[in-house]
């Protein structure tokens, strides 16, 4: 029996005060709920490394690692991450982006794999930002070219943090930028998302995709402001999964952001991409 790849790690969640905006147990959260579900004995569980400084230090300058490291944060730097430093953050930290690596390699060599954390695309190469605090998406990309593995990536972020009027409200430009109405329902928005993936596709051919995987699409997610329902979560998960797997792309996975102080429901939530790709490639 094929089994699916995930990568994950006991330390990945985060210490934070009572009341805070991020779920800092969501990770743990998830896990047990994919470990309690009939998916479980088809996964083969991958446990995270540390990422090495040095190699961080390709994507992050390095006062800003050794800062992180250390406990060494300027107010406005943790200000900006929005999540207090501990060293229980600064661990997983390192952590979660070499678990976003290890997750593109059994990409690489299965076609498919997915990461129980990662999606922290807010980080600039000299600060943290909006929960994030190393960028997982351009550390994989970046190694992963430099080892000359791959020559074409295509990060597709469907997470909800960049594609309309919500934070970051200075929007960097990518390659393809989709703008998002708040009003945008699932109908609406898939029947977007298959237009630009045809339009990708006419531009280019990647070696891999990274998919951030997002559940700040939902209605009812306490930061995102669009109105998905759990079937727009599962759909738009579908169409993705169906799309690579059949143009045999390999495909990474990360969960990106995903609130609410509904611990179960949010974990439910993320649970679905694991969802439809166990049904998808297994
Ligand atoms: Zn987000």
């Amino acid at each position: 029996m094929k089994k699916l790849n995930i990568v994950y790690n006991d330390n990945y969640d985060i210490p934070l005060p009572e009341g805070h905006r991020f779920v800092g147990t969501k990770f743990s959260d998830l896990y047990n709920y994919i470990k309690n579900s009939n998916l479980y004995t088809n996964l083969t569980i991958h446990q995270s490394k540390s990422a090495p400084i040095n190699d961080v230090q390709v994507v992050h300058n390095s006062d800003y690692v050794m800062n992180v490291e250390e406990g060494n944060l300027s107010r406005d730097q943790e200000r900006r991450i929005n999540l207090p430093w501990s060293a229980r953050l600064a661990k997983r930290s390192f952590l979660a982006i070499q678990g976003t690596l290890q997750t593109s390699e059994l990409a690489l060599n299965y076609g498919i794999a997915c990461h129980l954390a990662g999606g922290t695309h807010h980080a600039f190469k000299d600060c943290g930002s909006g929960f994030c605090v190393f960028n997982d998406l351009a550390y994989a990309s970046i190694t992963l070219l430099n080892q000359k593995k791959i020559n074409k990536i295509l990060i597709l972020d469907l997470d909800v943090h960049q594609g309309k009027n919500n934070f970051p409200f200075d929007k960097k430009n990518s390659n393809l930028d989709v703008p998002i109405d708040d009003e945008v329902d699932d109908v609406k928005y898939i029947n977007i998302l298959t237009k630009t993936l045809d339009q990708i596709e006419s531009h280019f051919t990647p070696d891999i995709v990274f998919y951030d995987a997002g559940v700040d699409v939902h209605s009812n997610d306490d930061l995102g402001n669009l109105n998905f329902t759990d079937y727009g979560i599962k759909k738009r998960d579908e169409i993705v999964c169906e799309y690579f797997k059949e143009k045999k792309i390999p495909l990474c996975t990360v969960i990106g952001g995903g609130y609410s102080k509904n611990r179960q429901e949010l974990a439910s939530r993320h649970f679905s991409i694991f969802e439809t790709v166990s049904k998808t490639y297994l």
